[in-house]
Formats: C-alpha cells, structure tokens, sequence
C-alpha cells in the first residue's frame, strides 16, 4: 500500500522532459549516427526549404571547369550493399535499388534527368542489372532532390511511380509546391499509396508507411535485405531536415511519425537505418568497409549500429525543438 502511494506521488511529482534533456537522450540514442546529430542542436536555426538566407545574394553562375569538377567531387561509384540492394546515388543524395525475383523497385529519382542517366541507369548496368527492370519507382516525398530525375525514368522504362496522397497534393499546388532550377520536372500523379501500404514484387514485400513531418505524406520504408543466409530488415527514413521553419505543431507531427515507426521498425526487427542522403545515413563511408569485408564478419551496415536507436533519436530530437520553440512562448 505504501509502495502504491509512493509511486503515485512519485508520478505526480513528475515533470515532462524538457527541451535539453530531451535533446540529450536523443542524442545518446543515435550515437552512432553523427549525421543526424544536427537534428538536436536546440541553438540552430529553422531554415525553409527553397528559400535563401536574408542579405545572401543569389548564386553566381559556375564555369564549365567548375561544374565539372563538382560533377567529379559528388562520384559515388555504383555499389552492391546486400545480395540485393544497390546504392545508386551520389554524394548528396541517395537513390536505393531493391532487387527483387519480378523485377526492380526504386527509392527515389536523385536530382534532375542528368543524374537519372549518369547515376541510376549507368549504375545499374555496372552492377550487372538492367534498368528496363524497374518496375516501380517510389518517390520518398515531393522535393525535386528526390524526384527530379523521374522524367527520364518514366520515358524510358516505364515504371509505376509511387508517392502518398499528401504529396502528390502538395507538388498539384503552385502554393506549396517548391522550385529549384537544379531539379527536373515533378511526377504526373500515379499510384497513391496510404500509410502501412505494402508494394509486393516478386517475392519481396516492401512495407510502406506514410510519416508526416519533413513534408505532409513523407514515405519511409521497411523491407528485407539478403547477406548470404541471413536476412536483415532496413528501415528507410524518408524525410530528416526540419526545414519548412518554426512550425511547433508540424514539428510535434514529425516527432510522433518518428515514434509511430520506431514501433513499426521494432515490430518488423530492423536492424538496418538508411536515409535517402549519404550524409544523414553515413551510407558512402559505410559503403568503405564492404569491400576488405571478411567473410563470415557481421555485415558492416549491421554491425554495432543500433538501427533503432536513429529512429529514436529522430523522435527525441524533434520533440526537443518543437518544446524549445513551447520554452519560448
Ligand atoms: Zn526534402
């Protein structure tokens, strides 16, 4: 009996983490993924996507030299990361191939037509895959870093092309939608998929889950990954940035997507986090360790990672900034 009171004023007593501490945890949870660790920093600015810093002056234009040096510098050579995921993106940002026995599904079409070419399916035919094979194509959310490149795909090898129903809204709407010069043209509404929506090729089944935040439908994936006999889970996060500035409940929205799939990831036994950009996943330094690989060694994606500690960190570090902005008020 006494026990029971003192754990009910214990309760009672008790108060909600604040921003900091809740930064902290998230932190400690995702360690080992420096590339998010930006997401807990309660000093950073809420930047916008598309738009520019006050007083910074549009970009000048870069000579051919220029261009083709940066074109050097974002190389990432085509890789095979398990029996059957390809990474065939650059440095910037990534585009993930999962073969499956019926064909190809794609994870985003990286910038414009050019990269779709030069990097997804020259990539392809490195590795020894045909690109005629995609058969789906799912875009992870409605910013053209992630789409641009879709035109060339869709013209050539015809695949389904996938986004949830918020964001095919969001790229119909001049209001919303965002522009870059860099980035091809956006997708013509196709397959719509809802939240916990599974795509199932050939023998693989990708589990499909819409988590609102980055944008209002941002997709993240599960799906299984082959390294010999083992099979691991990968769970995709498809939107990281809190750039659409100081919103405190789209926040709150984005921390509760991140929690819904922690569950989901820990239910499906994910132990494998991908991003769709290298530096958020740390997926081109990883890509290193694949080829002096020993074997019989845990697979480098997998090993001492703590997948689910990503999404933790995710969950923890945008609650953190949504109840720094409530600190605020
Ligand atoms: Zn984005």
């Amino acid at each position: 009996m006494c026990l029971m009171l003192g754990l009910a004023s214990t309760n009672a007593n008790a108060q909600p983490l604040k921003a900091q501490e809740l930064a902290d945890k998230g932190l400690e949870a995702g360690k080992n993924y420096p590339g998010l660790h930006n997401l807990c920093d309660l000093s950073s600015r809420f930047r916008i996507a598309g738009s520019r810093t006050a007083g910074s002056t549009k970009k000048r234009e870069l000579s051919a030299e220029e261009r083709e040096k940066r074109k050097q510098g974002a190389y990432v050579e085509p890789t095979r990361v398990f029996d059957d995921l390809y990474f065939v993106g650059n440095r910037a940002v990534s585009s993930w191939a999962i073969q499956t026995s019926d064909g190809i599904i794609l994870v985003d079409a990286l910038n414009n037509n050019d990269q779709a070419e030069r990097y997804i399916e020259e990539g392809l035919i490195k590795l020894g895959l045909d690109p005629k094979e995609i058969k789906y194509l799912v875009i992870t959310h409605g910013h053209g870093d992630h789409y641009g490149g879709q035109e060339y795909l869709v013209n050539k090898f015809h695949p389904k092309v996938v986004m949830s129903d918020q964001d095919w809204n969001m790229l119909e709407d001049p209001e919303q939608m965002i522009q870059n010069p860099r980035w091809g043209k956006p997708p013509k509404r196709d397959v719509t998929i809802n939240d916990q929506g599974i795509i199932s090729l050939g023998d693989t089944n990708v589990l499909l889950y819409v988590t609102p935040g980055h944008t209002p439908g941002t997709i993240s994936l599960i799906f299984p990954v082959r390294d010999g006999e083992k099979t691991h889970n990968v769970g995709l996060w498809g939107g990281t940035g809190l750039n659409f500035g100081p919103k405190e409940d789209r926040i709150r929205e984005y921390a509760q997507s991140a929690e819904d799939f922690e569950k989901a990831a820990k239910h499906q036994n994910v132990d494998v986090f991908l991003s769709n950009h290298p530096r958020r996943d740390g997926s081109v330094e990883t890509m290193q360790n694949l080829q002096p690989r020993v074997p019989g060694t845990t697979h480098p994606f997998v090993d001492g990672k703590d997948a689910l500690g990503a999404f933790q960190l995710l969950h923890y570090c945008t609650l953190a900034q949504a109840e720094r902005l409530a600190e605020r008020d």
